[in-house]
């Protein structure tokens, strides 16, 4: 079976028990959780059964820790994670607002993450790997953006492919080279998974259709379009096909996008049909926004049958 890598931020996240403005006063707070987007992402990818490992890099601490146990828990190979006895694992504390915005405070970019490098462990899991997937979010450095980079070349070199998820939070727009190396990544990957307005991110057409036509045209074979609780769009050449999302009750929306890529992803190196990669990216996001904590949500393949065949979406 081809196996799929990740390379990016992994963290704790630290969620407030009830809603307010911020952390301007003490709170009740319960965490850490294993957190991260591509940690997210490959943790989910290792549940459904894909061969997964991920190049990352974590402090010396139990923030890094409960990462690594629980991303080997769940089958991850994590010999490409670093562990830094200098740097500490970054960590975001989380608070919903009463209108369910989030507020953030963020150590990321001075964490362990931010040393992230393509040492001999990375590279070797690099060398196992036939897909790379690839998060905007990754990208905060010059030095994580170069390690990204090589790692593209070097897959694709060897006749593997890469999916990208722009997943761009809009205060990271304005880091330094941060969009020549997502419009690299762009160009380079075979699936592309944007989610809402980013579809249009790197497109000259600014609308749905003509960004896909463009997009479609530069040589990516598919765009999944994720549209939160609206559901998912598919697009290649010859398709196109639309995933309502399944109606669940949300807890947590966090995580949603990163457990619906990588069981799309998963299913996609299985040669599996769109609209079977759909459905089951479909259940694992909707499962995903039902559990507190960002990456408590990943379901395995069990559940996620269990769940498409008790909404009778089950695939063919
Ligand atoms: P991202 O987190 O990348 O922005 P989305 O929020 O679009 O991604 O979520 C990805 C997918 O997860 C959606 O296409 C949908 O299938 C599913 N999903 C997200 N939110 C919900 C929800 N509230 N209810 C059911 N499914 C959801």
């Amino acid at each position: 079976m081809k196996s799929v890598l990740t390379i990016g931020e992994i963290l704790v996240e630290i969620m407030a028990t009830d809603r307010g403005d911020g952390f301007l006063e003490p709170v009740p707070l319960i965490g850490p959780f294993p957190s991260g987007a591509p940690a997210i992402f490959i943790d989910q990818a290792a549940r459904f059964g894909q061969p997964a490992a991920m190049i990352g890099c974590v402090g010396d601490d139990d923030f890094g820790r409960v990462n690594l146990n629980r991303l080997r828990r769940d089958g991850v190979d994590v010999s490409g994670i670093r562990i830094d006895p200098e740097a500490v694992t970054g960590s975001a504390f989380v608070r919903y607002r009463p209108d369910g915005s989030r507020a953030f405070v963020y150590n990321i970019k001075q964490s362990a993450s931010g040393r992230i490098e393509l040492d001999a462990a990375a590279r070797a899991a690099l060398a196992r790997s036939d897909h790379l997937h690839v998060m905007g979010t990754a990208l905060f450095s010059p030095a994580i953006v170069a390690a990204v980079l090589e790692a593209a070349e070097a897959i694709k070199a060897r006749g593997g492919t890469i999916s990208f998820d722009p997943n761009l939070r809009p205060e990271m727009l304005r880091l330094p080279g941060l969009s020549e190396a997502c419009d690299a990544l762009f160009r380079r990957c075979d699936l592309y998974l944007p989610s809402g307005e980013e579809l249009t991110l790197f497109t000259v057409a600014g609308t749905e259709e003509g960004a896909v036509a463009e997009i479609l045209r530069g040589g990516v074979r598919a765009v999944v379009h994720k549209k939160g609780a609206e559901g998912a769009v598919y697009h290649d050449a010859a398709t196109r096909l639309v995933q309502p999302a399944f109606a669940v009750e949300e807890v947590d929306p966090t995580g949603a996008g990163d457990c619906f890529g990588a069981t799309f992803v998963s299913c996609w190196l299985r040669d599996r049909p769109p609209a079977e990669c759909l459905a089951y990216a479909a259940a694992a996001g909707a499962l995903a926004v039902t559990r507190q904590g960002p990456m408590e949500g990943a379901a395995t393949r069990a559940e996620l049958d269990a769940f498409l065949a008790a909404r009778s979406g089950r695939p063919a």
